[in-house]
């Protein structure tokens, strides 16, 4: 729809697929860091994100325990972004079900292998980088916002 009607960064330039999707992936990603990053920093969204942290044994079943005000305020930075940049709706589609992927995942209440952890943790957030994000320690609950990729956190020292 974006791109038919002409709106947003990428309808304007000619892209292939592949560089569509993974500017899709990267900007999705960098604009729910951006959010998560305020959720925590911003005294009035902390008292709606901290819903999320009040469960105390982290689990699958914390992947959807928000305040429904969080999918309130998020919803229109979602809009916004895809209208501005133009995000094809295939690539918008993908980047949410990766995200609803590994949201499961990275709240999973498992522990993996080393060396898989090593791996995995190099590219996407896993159980055990978000666990240290649900810590009850103050300084390590306002570290690894990142919700799918381990990038921002590192671009941003968090
Ligand atoms: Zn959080």
């Amino acid at each position: 729809m974006t791109r038919a009607n002409g709106w947003g960064l990428f309808s304007q330039i000619e892209l292939p697929f592949v560089v569509l999707l993974v500017a899709g992936f990267l900007i999705r990603s960098l604009v729910s860091w951006l959010f998560h990053y305020a959720m925590h920093n911003v005294p009035l969204l902390w008292r709606v994100h901290r819903v999320h942290h009040t469960d105390t044994h982290l689990d699958v079943s914390t992947t959807v325990r928000f305040h429904p005000l969080e999918s309130v305020l998020s919803a229109p930075l979602v809009i916004g972004t895809v209208l501005l940049f133009g995000i094809p709706p295939v690539v918008i589609m993908l980047s949410e079900l990766f995200d609803a992927a590994i949201a499961v995942f990275s709240h999973a209440n498992i522990r993996m292998p080393c060396c898989l952890e090593r791996t995995f943790g190099l590219v996407v957030i896993t159980p055990h980088l978000h666990r240290i994000h649900h810590s009850t320690v103050v300084r390590e609950t306002n570290s690894n916002y990142g919700a799918t990729l381990v990038y921002w956190d590192m671009l941003f020292g968090t």
